[in-house]
């Protein structure tokens, strides 16, 4: 079908209607080109990528910079993540289920009405829940805590939260190394019977009522172990269904032939741009890219194009996918943080004024760096459809792996705060802290010494100590060396002297 005519189509469709238009194909397990719409939102161009969001917003980028300097057309929000959403669940309603607005989890996170909103149970990548699933729960890590979600609170929070696409659940068990054949033969089970649930809520709208579309989850198991799952989307839901959310990029060979005109949300998280290249060279269409905001957060200024420029000479050393901003090296560097970048931040700054954020730990150097790496990532989707479209892109992630060193640079230098879901179930069991302590406390002689310098005298009831110091202590923690407390030898023997006197 023609751009022209697949245009025509759509402007004959009903509104609130989700549509995907193939703009070239060349059969299965093949890069492909098409365009997601719906109307009242921008169209996302495929291969392309989606907003990864935490709490409702891209980390570090608020939402009126996400409007004024981030080209996303579309955000990715996962259920047990949203804050006020599942965490007093199901003691008392959560605020945002009182929000009586239309569209009320877009109103939420003031998310901009042009963009594409959709809705997951779970974050991109998960956190391994030692909450089993059931057959009709799941287990979700809420800012609370472990917790289960039913298959029925699922889709009435979809009703109320009108997305404009929902993610079906998935009975996957994360972080599981081996799983048995009967837990498979019950994850098609679940995920088909769970798939149903939302397909009859979304069935029972009232009219007028904002519909939404709805992405069924593809198992990450053998196609034999979920083949009855497949065989009842072909026959009886393929109509019902507006598109597949993949889990394992690899198994895309067992999709069946009547469900690739869906378009393919892939939540198989890749590593690196080599990884969404191999992902994109089997016919993956959108993407939430949790390694950008990583390389963010670690300081990351991503540094890649495709396709790659030509090599200027014949030396077997591969550039860097990205720059460290924490290293020392930038300190006194004027360039932009990637030649030709058209980003806010590229545009507006230089190195050495981001190397200097990140070392004073001002917030702004990790929102310059994520509205540039996003932009980086744009930019390198807009390279692979036109490369697809030129039919030259083989040859191009040929030369872009030549070009490139194949992972990003290790983070060397100390992120922001890391938060309780943004490491890994087995990090858990660790007993170092993840965020370095910023204060500690003093031991009994400098705590006298500290106290003197502010002309405290030592307690003469020793027994009361505890008790009334620990206030009074929160001030001094961490006044390491500082000018206040100089010399305060003498003061103490002068107190000591006095105070023994009295008594
Ligand atoms: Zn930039």
């Amino acid at each position: 079908m023609s751009v022209e005519s697949s245009m025509q189509k759509l402007d004959q469709l009903p509104p609130e209607m989700l549509e995907f238009t193939l703009l070239k194909t060349t059969g299965a397990l093949a890069p492909r080109l098409g365009r997601l719409s719906l109307s009242g939102r921008k169209s996302i161009l495929t291969p392309g990528f989606i907003g990864n969001t935490s709490r409702g917003v891209i980390p570090h980028v608020s939402q009126d910079n996400f409007r004024k300097g981030v080209d996303v057309n579309g955000v990715y929000v996962a259920l047990e993540d949203c804050k006020c959403l599942v965490e007093k669940h199901p003691q008392t309603t959560p605020p945002i289920f009182s929000h009586d607005v239309p569209e009320s989890l877009r109103d939420f996170i003031a998310l901009p009405q042009d963009t594409l909103l959709v809705l997951g149970a779970r974050r991109n990548p998960p956190i391994y829940s030692p909450v089993p699933n059931t057959n009709t729960e799941i287990g979700v890590l809420t800012s609370v805590g472990f917790k289960s979600i039913s298959s029925e609170y699922y889709a009435a929070a979809a009703r109320k939260l009108q997305p404009d696409i929902v993610v079906g659940l998935a009975d996957i068990p994360f972080g599981q190394e081996s799983v048995g054949i009967k837990r498979k033969d019950k994850m098609s089970d679940r995920t088909e019977n769970w798939l149903r649930d939302i397909i009859a809520k979304r069935d029972s709208i009232e009219e007028g009522e904002k519909s939404w579309g709805i992405f069924a989850p593809l198992l990450p198991i053998d196609r034999d172990l979920q083949s009855w799952y497949l065989e009842h989307l072909v026959d009886e839901m393929v109509d019902k269904i507006n598109g597949v959310a993949i889990y394992d990029a690899y198994l895309l060979d067992d999709l069946p032939d009547q469900l690739h005109h869906l378009p393919r949300l892939s939540f198989h998280a890749p590593a690196s741009p080599h990884e969404l290249l191999r992902q994109i060279s089997l016919g993956m269409d959108i993407f939430t890219v949790p390694f950008l905001a990583d390389a963010t957060d670690a300081g990351i200024v991503l540094d890649f194009k495709f396709p790659a420029l030509a090599k200027d000479d014949d030396s077997s050393t591969r550039r860097s996918l990205g720059l460290d901003m924490w290293s020392d090296s930038h300190a006194c560097s004027v360039t932009p943080l990637s030649e030709g970048c058209g980003c806010y931040a590229c545009t507006k700054h230089h190195r050495a004024y981001l190397q200097h954020l990140l070392a004073a730990k001002e917030m702004l150097g990790w929102v310059l760096i994520q509205m540039h790496n996003h932009a980086t990532l744009s930019a390198f989707f807009t390279g692979v459809r036109a490369s697809i479209e030129a039919g030259t892109f083989d040859a191009d992630v040929a030369a872009f792996e030549a070009y490139y060193e194949p992972t990003l640079p290790e983070k060397t230098g100390q992120g922001p705060r890391v938060r309780g879901y943004q490491f890994r179930s087995e990090e858990h069991a660790k007993k170092e802290k993840k965020n370095p302590k910023a204060f500690r406390k003093y031991g009994e002689d400098e705590i006298v010494k500290l106290k003197a310098a502010h002309g405290q005298q030592p307690n003469s009831r020793p027994e009361m100590r505890d008790v009334i110091d620990d206030e009074a202590l929160l001030g001094l923690v961490g006044m390491d060396d500082s000018e206040a407390h100089a010399d305060p030898d003498v003061q103490i023997e002068n107190l000591r002297i006095e105070d023994d006197a009295k008594a």
